[in-house]
Order: structure tokens, then C-alpha cells, then sequence
């Protein structure tokens, strides 16, 4: 029986994270994965998958230039299933290579198979011919992720009803789809289906989209989700889908009904520990079979034990997974790893596609600090009319005894990437200063930062020259190009 250092169970972001980490310590390090393939969720049926087919609707349906040549304009007339699938497999086996590469650089052992507990300090690995291993280790990391929640009462069938797994495996593309489940998976499916233009109804239980998101961003994406012609059952439950020749028919509590070729079910993940025979070292999980960890170290009630990724819950995404992984790693073996800012960015990418990180109004409102809110609409920034954008907008909270940065939210092209601007500022204790004083590269979105800072202090209490007051953000154009250097020296002497 073969011993390790260290063995990870789960070849997704936080797994691989650890292992490497661990690896890099020169820990003799086995990483155990039930799926073909490594990658995990986020390579295989997640955050890859999606953010591929994401990226190839857009670019074959011409949706980026629709601001310019009309809603009628497509880039490719008839996109079929198979032009979706082509560059999702290309993406898939290219991150995989790069993966195995990175295990094979570092020494990391991988096995393919079914993980469990026989004891404390025991697996066994039964592989897909049955063929079982056992293995030995001092600590072992539980990153195995979570699987979609799939309630008895919904006929799912692979084909018609399916799953945020099955739905990769399209054979056509519906002419409507239902998606039940308005969290971040099924908001960002719904949008990337109406941007080729299938006809959506999304459904949830709760009377609004995405509650911890910024109420002003929600607004304009559900004003936008609206006006492409998208239908949202919201405080409705799906209590029972039929299926027949001519198509699914999804019946609401209350009595209405919705028809459609194809359902979408994306309410809820389920941790996937049932198969590790926990029992064998003592722990247990919540009703959704997630662990509970100590969220400094990521251990576990047993100590030689660390969990982490999705299985642990909040907030689920490839990004802190991958940093859970390697602290956990790091604790395992006694090295010092530095603890996350207490802020990260949370990007949701749907079309179009929303990023945040600080606090939200409500939440600054809830914890009793003074704010000043900061504007910028794209269309407003020159790069945006370069663009053909019409929607979109960046939002700035920023203290009013310190002008410290509070939080970033932003809805429209390219928010994932420009909110690492923000996140950058936030965790270094930036002040509005830093926006208004820096200069930007122009034309950019990212000059929509100097616009809301701009904004944002035009509304801020002081006591400053007649000419520089009451700019609006419309006017911060002017301002930010035509004297920056004048108004510079004037907010120094102002603030
Ligand atoms: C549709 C979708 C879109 C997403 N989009 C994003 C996004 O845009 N950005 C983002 O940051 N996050 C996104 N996520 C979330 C992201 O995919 C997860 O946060 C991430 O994959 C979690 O990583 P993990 O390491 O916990 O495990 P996972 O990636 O879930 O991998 C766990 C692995 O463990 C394996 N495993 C489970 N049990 C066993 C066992 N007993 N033995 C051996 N192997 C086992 C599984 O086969 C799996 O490969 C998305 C998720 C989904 C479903």
C-alpha cells in the first residue's frame, strides 16, 4: 500500500491548488479523481464550459456589435448546436492538457476513481473496471466539489429536462427554453440562450434576482433581460413538468402554466460527499452534504482533514476555491500563508455581465457608515461609443469621513475584468483621490472610474471654488481632459 504526504480528493480548482502548493513544499502528494479526466466541475461542466459557450454565442451571433448594425444582425445565420460544442471540446482539452502538464511538472501522482474512507488514514480507489487501491496518507484535503440538485419531482431525461451538467450536451438548439432557478448558473444560461435569440422564461420562487447583488445593477439587467423579449415567472415555484411529443409543460404553483421545448433545472447544488463513507473518520455534513470547516486553516473537526471549495459552500466559485486549496495545503504542513483580503470580486457572467466587490449600498446603509455614491454609464465614455455600447454603468460607494473606497459594482462589458481596478484600490485602503488624481488610459471603459469618482465628488460635502462645483457626470468629460492638473490642485486644497 502506497503512502503519501498528502492526499487530495477532487481534481477541481481547490484540489489542484493544494496539491501544487503542497508539492511545491516537496510533500509527496496523490490527487484521487472520479472523472475521466481532471479539471473538476470548473473545467468539465462549470465555470469553463459556460464562460466558453458564453464567449462563442457572442461571437457568433454578432451581439457585441447589435448596438451598431441593429437587433437583426448575426455574424452567422444558423448557429446549430455542433458550432457551440466544436469550441467547447477545444477549450475543454486544452485546459486539461494544461492541468496534466502542471501535475506532471510538479510530481503530483494522479489516480483515476472512486475515493472513500476506510479509516482515519486509509482510502480506497475503485476505479471504473472495479479494480480497487488503497492508499495511505498523513492528511488528505476534501475538495470534491458539488453536483447539481436534482429533486425526485422533476422527470429529468437528459434530453428535454435537463440538468447544468446535461445541458452541455445539446444535440439541437430549442426554440424556447424554461430555466427554473434564477442564482447565478441559470440568470447566466438564460441570458446566453436569448442572446441566441431562444425564446426564455426563467422561473424562481423569490420575488427578485440575485438578492445579494446591488439593487441599481439588478434594475438595469432586469430592464435589459426585459426588453430582449426574456419572461420572468418570478415567486413562482415549478412544482411539476410534463413532457409529451410536442414539448415540456411546467406547471406553477398558483395555476399558471409555462410550455417550451426544453427545461433547464438549475436550483441548487448538493455537496458530492455521500460516497466518501465519512462515517469511517467521524464527520458528518448538513442536510446538503457540505462540510463545515474552521474558515482560517479550512480543517476540518478532524484535524488531519481539510475541506475546501464548493463542498464547504459560500460563495462557490473557481476564483476562492483555488485560494481555500492553497491555504489549506499550506496549513497542512506548517507554512505561513497570508489570509485573503477580507474583499473579492464576484463575477456572474451573464450577458450582460455583472462584477462587485466592497459593500453594497444596503449593506453600508446596514452597517451604519456615511456613503457618497460615484456614476458612470459606458455610453458616456468615449471607449463605449467606440464600442456601440447603450447599456451598461459603473457604481462607486466611497466613505464620507475618509473618501475610502467602500465597494465597486458594474453591469455591462467587460465588468469582470475592470473590477480588479477597484478591487486593487479597496484592498489597499485607496481613497476616491487615487481615481480622481491617476490618469487612465483613453478611450477606455476603465475611464468610467475616474467618471464615477468624479461624480461621486461632485456630491460629496466641501467647501470648494464656484467653477468646480456642481459638475455632473455627464460634464466630468470636460472636467477629467480638459484640467486635470487645475482640478487636481483644487480638490487637494479642497479635501
Ligand atoms: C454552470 C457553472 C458555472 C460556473 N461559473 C463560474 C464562474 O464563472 N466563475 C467561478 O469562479 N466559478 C464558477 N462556477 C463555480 C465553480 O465551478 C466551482 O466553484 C468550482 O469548480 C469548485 O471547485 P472545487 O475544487 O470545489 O471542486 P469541483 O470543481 O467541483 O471538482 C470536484 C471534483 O471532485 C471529484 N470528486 C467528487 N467526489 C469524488 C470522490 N469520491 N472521489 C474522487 N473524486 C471525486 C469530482 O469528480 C470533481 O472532478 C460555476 C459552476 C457551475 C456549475
Amino acid at each position: 500500500m502506497r503512502h503519501y504526504d498528502f492526499v487530495v480528493i477532487g481534481s477541481g480548482p481547490a484540489g489542484r491548488r493544494a496539491a501544487v502548493q503542497a508539492a511545491k513544499i516537496q510533500k509527496s502528494v496523490l490527487v484521487v479523481e472520479k472523472g475521466r479526466r481532471v479539471g473538476g466541475v470548473s473545467v468539465h461542466t462549470g465555470t469553463i464550459p459556460s464562460k466558453t459557450l458564453r464567449e462563442t454565442v457572442l461571437n457568433l451571433s454578432g451581439w457585441r456589435e447589435r448596438g451598431f448594425y441593429g437587433r437583426g444582425y448575426r455574424v452567422k445565420k444558423d448557429i446549430t448546436s455542433d458550432d457551440l460544442l466544436k469550441r467547447l471540446h477545444m477549450t475543454l482539452n486544452h485546459e486539461v492538457e494544461i492541468l496534466e502538464h502542471q501535475f506532471a511538472r510538479n510530481k503530483v501522482d494522479t489516480i483515476m476513481g472512486m475515493a472513500r474512507f476506510v479509516d482515519a488514514n486509509t482510502i480506497e480507489v475503485t476505479d471504473d473496471e472495479d479494480v480497487v487501491t488503497h492508499f495511505t496518507a498523513d492528511r488528505f484535503l476534501l475538495a470534491v466539489g458539488t453536483k447539481p440538485y436534482r429533486p425526485t419531482h422533476i422527470p429529468f431525461d437528459g434530453e428535454n429536462v435537463v440538468d447544468s451538467d446535461e445541458i452541455l450536451n445539446l444535440k439541437n438548439l430549442p426554440r424556447s427554453i424554461a430555466i427554473v432557478g434564477a442564482g447565478v448558473i441559470g440568470t447566466e444560461y438564460a441570458t446566453i440562450f436569448s442572446a441566441l435569440d431562444v425564446k426564455v422564461t426563467l422561473i424562481d420562487p423569490t420575488d427578485t434576482l440575485l438578492p445579494f447583488v446591488d439593487r441599481e445593477l439588478i434594475d438595469e439587467f432586469v430592464h435589459d433581460l426585459r426588453d430582449r423579449g426574456m419572461t420572468l415567472r418570478l415567486c413562482c415555484k415549478a412544482e411539476n413538468v410534463e413532457v409529451d411529443s410536442s414539448g415540456c409543460t411546467i406547471h406553477l404553483d398558483g395555476g399558471r402554466v409555462v410550455r417550451s421545448d426544453m427545461v433547464l433545472f438549475a436550483a441548487g447544488r448538493m455537496g458530492a460527499t455521500a460516497s466518501l463513507n465519512l462515517d469511517a473518520v467521524g464527520l458528518e455534513t448538513d442536510s446538503r452534504g457540505r462540510l463545515m470547516v474552521d474558515k482560517s486553516s479550512f480543517q476540518t473537526n478532524v484535524s488531519h482533514i481539510y475541506a475546501a471549495g464548493d463542498v464547504i459552500g459560500f460563495p462557490s466559485l473557481a476564483s476562492t476555491s483555488m485560494e481555500q486549496g492553497r491555504i489549506a495545503a499550506c496549513h497542512a504542513f506548517g507554512v505561513a500563508a497570508h489570509e485573503p483580503p477580507e474583499f473579492f470580486p464576484y463575477g456572474i457572467y451573464a450577458v450582460p455581465e455583472m462584477s462587485m466587490i466592497g459593500v453594497t449600498e444596503k449593506e453600508a446603509r446596514e452597517r451604519g457608515i456615511a456613503y457618497e455614491v460615484g456614476v458612470a454609464r459606458f455610453r458616456e465614455t468615449s471607449r463605449g461609443h467606440i464600442m456601440g455600447i447603450e447599456c451598461g454603468f459603473m457604481k462607486m460607494l466611497f466613505a464620507l469621513d475618509t473618501r475610502r473606497l467602500l465597494g465597486v459594482h458594474i453591469v455591462g462589458e467587460g465588468a469582470t475584468e475592470l473590477i480588479h481596478i477597484g478591487q486593487a484600490v479597496l484592498n489597499l485602503g485607496g481613497t476616491l483621490d487615487y481615481f480622481v488624481e491617476n490618469t487612465f488610459n483613453y478611450p477606455t471603459l476603465a475611464e468610467g472610474y475616474k467618471i464615477a469618482a468624479l461624480d461621486a465628488w461632485n456630491r460629496m460635502p466641501k467647501d470648494l471654488p464656484e467653477t468646480v462645483q456642481g459638475e455632473t457626470a455627464e460634464d466630468d468629460d470636460e472636467v477629467a481632459e480638459g484640467s486635470v492638473t487645475d482640478l487636481n490642485s483644487k480638490l487637494r486644497q479642497a479635501l
